[in-house]
């Protein structure tokens, strides 16, 4: 019908995924509509909000620390290409007590794909975070933190 419009695909759901899923199919040409119950950027996505994070680590799930390292090269292309400086590198501090197997797979995991990180022992801990009690977070001599504290 003349008049109408017409595309080739629509992408229901704007949050992170249907937008990020309907730009990329508008690079490759394709004439994409993208459409939500709520609008663009709303807080009731859970992708939308004031502030969300991206990390690495997710245990032995080596699949997703690969796509979480691939994953924030586009976001900060994405961020530099807007011109709108949206990503704040401050780093995180994972804290598990002794016998954390999840701690040390995530360890593992990022020492496998070289993701830069630091492991802290409890001493360690105590000595960098003096503020901080980290007797129920950390049972034991043993307990051990990992992270990338800071910025860079
Ligand atoms: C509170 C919260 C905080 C989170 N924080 C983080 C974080 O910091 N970092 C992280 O990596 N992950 C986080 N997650 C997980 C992450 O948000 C989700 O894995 C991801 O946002 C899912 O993205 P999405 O685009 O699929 O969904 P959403 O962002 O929820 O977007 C779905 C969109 O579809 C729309 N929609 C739904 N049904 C219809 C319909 N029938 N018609 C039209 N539109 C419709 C909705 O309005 C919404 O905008 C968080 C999850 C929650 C719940």
């Amino acid at each position: 019908m003349s008049g109408q419009k017409t595309c080739d695909v629509a992408v229901i759901g704007a949050g992170v995924f249907g937008a990020w899923t309907a730009w990329h199919l508008a690079k490759r040409g394709q004439r994409v509509v993208l459409i939500d119950a709520y609008g663009p950027a709303h807080s009731r996505a859970s992708s939308g909000g004031e502030s969300r994070i991206i990390r690495m680590g997710y245990g032995a799930d080596e699949l997703y620390t690969l796509w979480a390292q691939q994953s924030l090269e586009q976001w900060k292309s994405f961020f530099v290409a807007s011109k709108v400086p949206l990503f704040h590198e401050t780093g995180v501090l994972w804290l598990g007590g002794e016998d954390d197997s999840q701690l040390r797979r995530t360890s593992a995991t990022l020492r496998r794909c070289k993701v830069p990180f630091e492991e802290f022992d409890r001493a360690a801990l105590e000595r960098k975070y003096p503020q901080v009690s980290f007797e129920e977070q950390c049972s034991g001599p043993q307990a051990s933190g990992i992270g990338k504290t800071g910025t860079g």
